[in-house]
């Protein structure tokens, strides 16, 4: 008998999630039948997307969705031999019975020395989404200048970084002094601090006075209305994320960006990672070329336990990583279940 431990959203969020919104279950799962694995959590992403999704695909009782890295321990699947470690989208659950279909597997040369967490970061669905922002939707080119907000997040943080590789100027905002002073590190070329700004409009004049050619927009609400005019003309702005607005439980409301659109002549577009899915394989190889190159950093705020899944969840949605929000299952805790099995 395989028991696992699974967060489910008890009810749903109604402004800023809180603790009492998450229940802890226990789950009994089936033996593994011929072609399926035995999977259990080694990371855990939690990530801005949970929050509007839970609103749109989730009823309250199931369990949170989510991605994790895992490692097969038992195995009736050739593909996926015991000890092998896979992506998988099971949700915010320690173990989990499924079929080789549901799994994608880490690329095959996985460097000894780059850890395995950052298949749920920079070489895996946020570093994706920033390369193709930036290709895709800015068609970004050499000389010119980007903005991107959150920008000490798993995605800005790559977007800045892929900006600068291609020989861009790169004007990146952030929440915290130590955030601002990292993406110096990194190489941004203007980094500035939104919350304590005496005026953001001013700030990112400052930065770039000549206005941005891309916008890389993870924040949206009044961050937005206020870059809007400070756009070139042909500006791109690829519209990655609101993570301004999840939370709201009543909508904004403008300023509204037309006249600039039409008169700036501007192209903005929503996308979403999972459009180039065709081009994932390539993508992540050379995600990770650049990442063995040095020329591709990544900082992780890793939250220990299982158990700190909801803790780990709003804490990043208040701004408290710096780099990928990743939870780490504990030895412990492995342990503990794996004991419940009766297998060690
Ligand atoms: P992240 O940036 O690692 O973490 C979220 C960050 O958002 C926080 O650290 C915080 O940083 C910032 N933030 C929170 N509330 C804010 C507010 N009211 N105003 C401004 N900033 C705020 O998260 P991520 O995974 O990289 O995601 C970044 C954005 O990309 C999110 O909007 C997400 O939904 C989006 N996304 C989209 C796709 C896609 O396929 N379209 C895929 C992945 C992510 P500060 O300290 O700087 O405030």
């Amino acid at each position: 008998m395989v028991v696992s431990k699974a967060w489910t959203l008890r009810q749903h969020f109604q402004g800023f999630p809180k603790a009492s919104d998450f229940h802890l279950r226990e789950e009994t799962l089936p033996q593994p039948k011929n072609g399926q694995v035995l999977l259990e959590a080694v990371f855990l992403s939690v990530d801005p997307y949970m929050r509007p999704y839970s609103q749109t695909m989730m009823k309250e009782g199931d369990v949170m969705i989510g991605s994790q890295v895992a490692k097969v321990i038992q195995s009736y699947n050739p593909s996926f031999p015991v000890g092998c470690h896979v992506v998988s989208d099971c949700g915010w659950r320690s173990h989990w019975v499924c079929d080789g279909a549901e799994l994608t597997p880490l690329l095959p040369d996985w460097p000894q020395d780059i850890p395995l967490s950052l298949a749920l970061g920079a070489i895996g669905m946020p570093g994706l989404t920033a390369l193709y922002g930036l290709e895709e939707v800015c068609e970004i080119k050499k000389g010119e200048t980007l903005l991107v907000n959150a920008a000490a997040g798993a995605v800005g943080s790559v977007v800045g970084q892929i900006a600068k590789i291609k020989g861009c100027r790169v004007v990146g905002c952030a929440g915290t002094d130590t955030k601002v002073s990292y993406l110096k590190e990194l190489g941004f070329d203007q980094v500035f601090n939104y919350k304590t700004v005496t005026s953001l409009e001013e700030s990112l004049r400052e930065a770039a006075p000549h206005g941005y050619d891309c916008y890389f927009e993870n924040v949206g609400g009044k961050f937005s209305s206020v870059v809007m005019p400070q756009m070139r003309e042909y500006g791109r702005i690829a519209v990655c994320g609101s993570i301004s607005m999840y939370n709201d439980t009543t909508s904004q409301t403008g300023p509204y960006v037309h006249t600039y659109m039409i008169f700036k002549q501007l192209r903005m577009e929503g996308f979403l990672c999972a459009r180039w899915k065709h081009k994932h394989q390539q993508s992540l190889r050379r995600l990770m070329a650049w990442m063995t190159e040095g020329k591709l950093r990544c900082n992780e705020h890793i939250t220990s336990g299982f158990n700190n899944m909801p803790a780990a969840f709003m804490g990043m949605l208040q701004g408290d990583n710096i780099g990928k929000a990743v939870v780490k299952n504990t030895a412990s805790e492995i342990m503990e279940a794996a004991e419940d099995r009766g297998t060690r």
